[in-house]
Order: C-alpha cells, then structure tokens, then sequence
C-alpha cells in the first residue's frame, strides 16, 4: 500500500480527473496527499547551452494567482487539508525533486495521446517516469 502520494496538476481542465484518482488512491490506501504545482521557467539558449530564464512578467501575483488556483482545485476536490507546494523551475525536475523530498512511494501525473510536436517534445508523465525516485501511475487524459 502506498503511504506518500504525490500528485502533479498543471490547472488544465484534465487536472481535475488527475486530482481526483489521486485523492480516491490516497483514501483507499490511507496515504499521505500531497499536491504540486510548478511555475515553470522556460529555458533559453544564448549559444553556451540551455539557462534557466524567469518567464516574462513572473512576479509575485503570479504567484499567488497560482495559489489561489491550487486552493480553488483542492476545494473542488475536498482536499482542503492537504499539502500544497508550489515550486519555480522546470516542471518535470521539480516533481521528481519534490517526491524525492517528501519521501514519496507513488507519483500521480496526467498523460495525454500525443501527435507531432507534442510527440516530439515529450511528455511529463514520461519524463518523471524515467527519473523518479518511486512509482509512477499515469492518469489517461483524453482530449476533447
Ligand atoms: P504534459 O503531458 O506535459 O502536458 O503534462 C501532463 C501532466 O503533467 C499533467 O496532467 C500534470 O500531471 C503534469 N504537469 C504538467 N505541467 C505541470 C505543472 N506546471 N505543474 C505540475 N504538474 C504539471
């Protein structure tokens, strides 16, 4: 049975779904929920490899616009009295870093079908996949 359970929502309509098997999982094993969220920063090449660079216009409403995001899904959810963290950083770094932290046994990200690009670039749930400390369950996403 798990008893750490990380689940990563990015505030699309799916992430509802996501937060909700997470949560039903949580209940069913008696774990501890935790929730995160990550401003991503997005990275820029100036010719000496990838930096880090804050995204145009991060400030601090932004971050607590994605505070107020994360408690207005928790509410949804009834999960009032759970963790939240908020990290700055690449998304996929965080969520693997932040489970490391917590001690996580089980992340719960969302995965969607993907065609070109997107296929491409690579999913989330795929990435943590190949890095987390622990298991990883993938939500299917189906887009509308
Ligand atoms: P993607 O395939 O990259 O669109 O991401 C799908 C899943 O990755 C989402 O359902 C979330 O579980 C997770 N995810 C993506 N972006 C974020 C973010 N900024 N913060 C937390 N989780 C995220």
């Amino acid at each position: 049975m798990y008893k750490k359970i990380l689940v990563a929502l990015d505030f699309s309509p799916e992430s509802e779904a996501v937060g909700r098997r997470a949560a039903e999982l949580a209940e069913q094993c008696g774990a501890r929920l935790s929730l995160i969220h990550v401003l991503e920063y997005l990275p820029m090449d100036l010719g000496d490899g990838m930096i880090p660079v804050e995204p145009m216009g991060f400030d601090e409403e932004l971050e607590a616009r994605a505070r107020e995001r994360m408690d207005e899904l928790a509410a949804k959810l009834g999960l009032e009295a759970v963790r939240r963290r908020l990290e700055v950083g690449a998304t996929r770094g965080e969520i693997v870093r932040a489970a490391e932290e917590e001690g996580a046994d089980l992340i719960v990200v969302g995965s969607h079908d993907r065609h070109g690009l997107a296929l491409l670039l690579g999913s989330t749930a795929n990435s943590v996949l190949h890095h987390a400390p622990c298991d990883v369950l993938a939500v299917r996403l189906f887009d509308e």
